[in-house]
């Protein structure tokens, strides 16, 4: 078997190009030639971006824009969006948001310019969540006079109370149903079970397999809820501006939503109505909402996949939920809106947010969780001033007492439960700030890999900690090796067509496992039909490395047809089928493009060091964007940036991921 080695070096290509610029044009027309199949990637160009000494391939997807184009290459290069300057070509033209990218050069430049000022272009440009969060401020500020104004002094009881009733909702088996109907749990397992595959377990224990599924959940949930700063116009769609308030019909109030705002269109004469439903159960069908919305809707999730779930109430302004973790054995942070996992100090250390009172509320009780979000305790203390520490400790206690009335057989459990929380958060106290939360690359191990691979660092960027991940793969390296003898065999034959034809047959048969249920994948080929007649004959001993690289195994049937069904974990399946595809594209598109057939122009796709590219990200089978990703993985990249809700937000305001290798 011919092992296809990784290069010590960036490859060499022969051919015209300087120092500067590699690699030649790519105008993806023979993407459009494939059959039948849909394309995982729509790519409509390929760049190559020199940046300093490395070259760097971009796929360019028209859809996405300059802007997001711009993103990929600050993943790549860690270079700001604000900081890039792009050359095109060979006349050196500036490259802007008017070019046009599917016109000019596939070769590409990339400088750094420091931004002149990017500290005060922070300050003064706030992004439609930040305006949003002032929103919901003024929302809570506003709720909260409403209750000083009522002559009771009792403000902090008054400010949790309502929560007690909301979170029972959570319990209500018609809703838990609702709720469960409307998640592909099917895909959100196989994804949960590729996560840990992907870190090297593939026997993952139900305390393992439930938390990758929670977090996986929580990637599901930010893809599919909206953020609602002003909605658009129900009529024409355009932009709107706030009207005030409402009154709320019958069947708004029927789901909690006593406060409607109104949005006036800027174009037509269109009222549109944003009730803010309470209820969660009418949230699963809105999907859309602000973090209220967002903390409430995911937290009747969690619940309803029988995780301990609290809803995390934050004086100064912000909703999110906690879910118990068996296998962390604690509580864990779950921001929805961020799509943010256990990270509490998110806010005090991302957002400098001031906190003073966290708390949480769960069917259980009522817990100040604050000292999980700060390291600055005394600062916190100092804000604490609507009552007295042990007056809201009492509140707290009286109200969890309540809670526990029809809990009894529970309670020992909850109590030590209660204990150990209580020994975890005054430890995290005193712990040291974790630094390397928001540098990951202080993180062992990263040296010595960008060292080894001449990355460019990510030192540089400061992100809203994310936890590190481990990632595993062995199976990318399987499956370039598994080509080969595929290649071998195709380099035998006589035209480029008849290459073309076989491949497009393996990408059929491909594409149908992939459909297939993942627990059960399978496809049987019919050997009356003329193409696969020439699969098995021709090319399914070569293809028996590939399904080996892919956990699967063919049978002859009696009858003459050709079953391929899974021969080990289904997860390795799921694992590894992106990679073939995105490695089988690039072939296809290679033998398209190539003069003659030949085995240099068959591999060299398959050998590049850089895999990073969207279409890897695609490949790799990780969350694409929340916002923008780019980069990584599938083993090329330690980091991955992504940012919130795809907004215009500075680095700093995304999230930075790092995979441990
Ligand atoms: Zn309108």
């Amino acid at each position: 078997m011919t092992r296809i080695a990784k290069p010590k070096h960036p490859i060499e290509i022969e051919g015209d190009f300087d120092s500067e610029i590699a690699f030649n044009c790519f105008n993806l027309t023979a993407l459009s030639l494939l059959p039948n199949h849909t394309l995982e990637i729509m790519v409509a160009r390929k760049f190559l971006v020199h940046y300093q000494d490395s070259n760097f391939d971009v796929d360019y997807e028209t859809d996405d824009g300059f802007e997001v184009f711009k993103f990929q290459l600050f993943s790549l290069t860690a270079v700001p969006p604000d900081e890039q300057k792009i050359f095109g070509g060979a006349d050196g033209r500036i490259v802007s948001d008017d070019s046009d990218l599917m016109a000019i050069s596939d070769k590409l430049r990339l400088v750094t310019i420091q931004g002149e000022n990017p500290q005060l272009d922070s300050e003064i440009v706030k992004s439609d969540e930040e305006l949003a969060r002032m929103l919901q401020a003024e929302e809570e500020a506003l709720m909260f006079q409403q209750f000083a104004a009522s002559g009771d002094n009792r403000q902090f009881e008054q400010r949790v109370r309502p929560y007690v009733d909301q979170v029972l909702l959570y319990e209500d088996p018609h809703r838990q149903k609702a709720a469960r109907n409307t998640v592909p749990v099917e895909k959100v397992e196989e994804k949960a079970l590729v996560a840990l595959a992907k870190e090297g377990n593939l026997k993952p224990s139900k305390s393992e397999l439930d938390h990758a599924f929670l977090l996986q959940l929580l990637f599901w949930f930010k893809q599919t809820f909206k953020w609602v700063n002003s909605p658009p116009c129900e009529g024409c769609g355009s932009e709107t501006a706030n009207q005030g308030m409402g009154v709320a019909s019958s069947s708004e109030i029927a789901y909690g939503a006593s406060r409607v705002e109104l949005y006036r269109c800027n174009v037509c004469p269109r009222i549109t109505r944003f009730p803010r439903y309470n209820d969660p159960i009418k949230l699963l069908e809105t999907k859309k909402g602000r973090c209220g919305e967002w903390a409430n809707c995911f937290s009747l999730y969690c619940r309803s996949f029988g995780y301990e779930t609290r809803l995390i109430l934050d004086f100064t302004d912000h909703v999110w939920t906690e879910c118990y973790s068996m296998f962390l054995g604690r509580w864990m942070h779950l921001d929805p809106c961020e799509g943010i996992y256990d990270t509490p100090l998110l806010y005090e250390k991302g957002w400098n947010k001031k906190l003073s009172y966290t708390i949480a509320i769960a069917r259980d009780g009522v817990y100040d969780v604050t000292k999980r979000y700060t390291r600055k305790w005394h600062e916190v203390l100092s804000r604490r001033n609507i009552t007295t520490e042990s007056a809201a400790s009492s509140i707290l206690t009286n109200i969890t007492r309540e809670c526990r009335k029809n809990l009894t057989s529970m309670i020992p459990a909850l109590e030590e439960r209660d204990r150990n929380e209580v020994e975890e958060l005054d430890k995290n106290l005193c712990s040291q700030d974790d630094d390397s939360l928001s540098l990951p690359g202080r993180l062992s191990g990263d040296k010595e890999w960008r060292t080894l691979r001449s990355e460019i660092g990510s030192d540089s960027l400061s992100s809203s900690s994310c936890p590190v991940r481990k990632c595993i793969d062995e199976h990318v390296s399987s499956i370039y090796n598994a080509f080969s003898p595929l290649l071998s065999r195709l380099a035998e034959f006589s035209s480029k067509n008849k290459a073309l034809e076989g491949l497009h047959f393996v990408r059929g048969v491909l594409v149908d496992l992939k459909k297939s249920p993942f627990k059960t994948r399978r496809v049987v080929i019919d050997s009356n039909l003329k193409d696969a007649k020439f699969f098995i004959r021709e090319l399914l001993p070569s293809f028996n490395l590939m399904l080996d690289a892919l956990s699967l195994k063919s049978k002859l049937e009696a009858d003459g047809k050709v079953e391929i069904c899974l021969a080990d974990e289904p997860v390795r399946t799921s694992m590894v089928l992106p990679v073939v595809f995105h490695a089988l594209d690039d072939v296809l598109y290679n033998i398209q493009h190539c003069n003659e057939l030949s085995k240099s122009s068959l591999y060299w796709p398959l050998l590049k060091l850089n895999r990073i590219c969207c279409g890897s990200v695609l490949a790799s089978g990780e969350e694409l964007p929340f916002g923008i990703a780019t980069s990584a993985f599938d083993g090329t990249r330690l980091s991955k940036w992504e940012e919130p809700n795809g907004s215009k937000a500075k680095p700093g305001n995304g999230c930075l991921y790092n995979f441990k290798i």
